[in-house]
């Protein structure tokens, strides 16, 4: 098999460009680790303190395994942060476990079918973390550095010592050591061995990169075989997703379509295939799995087929943890003409635990314009930011946040320090929030053009 190629941070860093720079101030969820207990204003989060005290309590379970196979809603009107906290969960996970993040409008334009689109969604948020060792090869000369462990004697030209008792291992080797370089050999020293030779020799107290660089570092360890020997070995860690070791195996497609991103469909006998190999690696104890999260937004765009799939691919052994996001109330759920909650299947959102958001009040949409403000390093007046929070409050979060961007540029055309009262009111004469627009397009609907492409010109056609 190809080795597999790490790129779990490639899919942390293509789960939606547009999404980096609206949340890129979000740090965390802003809790204190050892309570969970939600500070006021932390890591970038402001307020929903609820909300964020149940996320650290899901994230808690997803670090220590605990949860997967599980399903979370977090539900709430328009811009009150709930895309805000799946990434501060994001930024809490271990750097190895994988965070996948998928629109739900994508599946239905990606060149795939749906199923296929979830069903790869699934696999990039699971994880195996592979564990490799491989002994040193004999003859070449490694570089270690001290650190109270390395022991040995050039008995044969290799590695050998004759204790199990690692104290006086330690001790021992040390000793072999000194008397074999003739100095004085301690902690945080650097020696090189050469394994066809046996000789050991003192080089400093500092690595000097060497050819023979990777041999060594925190992966390097010695390892007792059962005759005696000592070997030098160094372990490998690496986490890839499920996802990726189906396409580097998929022979239609070849670990290059990593790169594109292209992957195509991937033929469900590869899939089984790399489940059982994967099981077989467990069992030896060479890898073990990582289970993920798969944040799903806009999840009432999804239809019943793909609740049935989701339904089914959460009862499966190798689940990640399914969060989703949903501003709809009562609606009806794609597919079918029943209405329902978030747009949700009843027998679905039975085994959904839901998590819900609010709408801020004036302080809190002060501070988080205040915090975007810094993030885009735009300096505003007290009294423009007063009045950014007005406009938050009438119009909504994201589209006042966006005239700090364009108020921004109206102050340095007047070579202004920073964002005074004027250039916010210019902006919001100029750019329009969603309700001034659909009042615009109400009263010149006629002059807009139809669906039918037709247009209606001084109210005749
Ligand atoms: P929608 O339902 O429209 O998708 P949403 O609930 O997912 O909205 P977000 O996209 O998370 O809302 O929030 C809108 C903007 O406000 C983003 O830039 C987000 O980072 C920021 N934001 C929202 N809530 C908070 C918060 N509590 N603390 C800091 N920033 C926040």
């Amino acid at each position: 098999m190809a080795a597999p190629i790490t790129t779990i941070s490639d899919s942390k860093d293509r789960q939606g460009l547009n999404l980096i720079a609206a949340h890129s101030h979000i740090r965390g969820l802003g809790v204190t680790p050892d309570t969970l207990t939600p500070k006021a204003n932390a890591d970038g989060l402001v307020g929903q303190q609820q909300a964020r005290k149940a996320a650290s309590v899901i994230l808690q379970m997803v670090k220590e395994g605990k949860i997967a196979g599980r399903a979370v809603l977090i539900s709430g009107p328009p811009s009150t942060g709930k895309t805000a906290i799946a990434i501060g969960m994001s930024k809490g996970l271990g750097e190895d476990t994988p965070f996948t993040m998928l629109a739900s409008s994508e599946i239905f334009s990606l060149d795939m079918s749906k199923t296929e689109a979830l069903e790869q969604a699934f696999r990039k948020s699971i994880g195996v973390r592979i564990r490799e060792e491989s002994e040193v090869i004999e003859g070449e000369v490694v570089e270690i550095q001290i650190d109270r462990s390395v022991t040995g004697s050039n008995k044969s030209g290799k590695l050998t010592l004759k204790t199990t008792d690692m104290e006086t291992l330690y001790d021992m080797g040390t000793r072999m050591i000194d008397s074999m370089t003739k100095e004085k050999v301690m902690a945080g020293d650097v020696i090189s061995i050469d394994k066809a030779s046996g000789r050991i020799t003192k080089l400093g107290r500092s690595y000097t990169r060497s050819r023979d660089y990777d041999a060594m570092g925190p992966d390097t360890k010695f390892v007792q075989c059962p005759d005696g020997e000592l070997q030098v070995r160094r372990e490998t860690v690496h986490t890839v997703s499920l996802h990726e070791i189906d396409v580097i195996n998929s022979r239609t497609q070849g670990f290059l379509a990593l790169f594109s991103g292209d992957t195509g469909e991937i033929r469900s006998e590869v899939r089984e295939q790399i489940n059982t190999k994967v099981a077989e690696w467990r069992e030896e104890g060479k890898a073990e799995i990582v289970p993920g999260v798969l944040f799903i937004d806009e999840v009432h765009m999804l239809d019943i087929e793909c609740f049935s799939f989701i339904n089914r691919a959460l009862e499966d052994e190798l689940a990640p943890i399914v969060i989703m996001a949903s501003n709809r109330g009562s609606t009806t759920i794609r597919g079918t003409s029943y209405r329902s909650p978030h747009g949700l299947p009843l027998d679905f959102l039975d085994r959904v635990v839901i998590i819900s958001t609010h709408p801020y009040n004036a302080d809190e949409i002060r501070s988080i314009l205040s915090i975007r403000a810094q993030e885009e390093e735009v300096d505003v007046s007290a009294d423009a930011l007063a009045l950014l929070t007005k406009i938050g409050q009438e119009t909504g979060l994201r589209y006042a946040s966006n005239l700090i961007t364009t108020s921004h540029l109206l102050s340095q055309k007047r070579r202004a320090k920073e964002v005074d009262v004027a250039d916010v009111q210019r902006s919001f004469g100029l750019f329009y929030d969603p309700s001034r627009s659909v009042k615009f397009v109400t009263e010149y609907e006629k002059r807009f053009i139809g669906e039918d492409g037709g247009v209606t010109l001084g109210g005749a056609t």
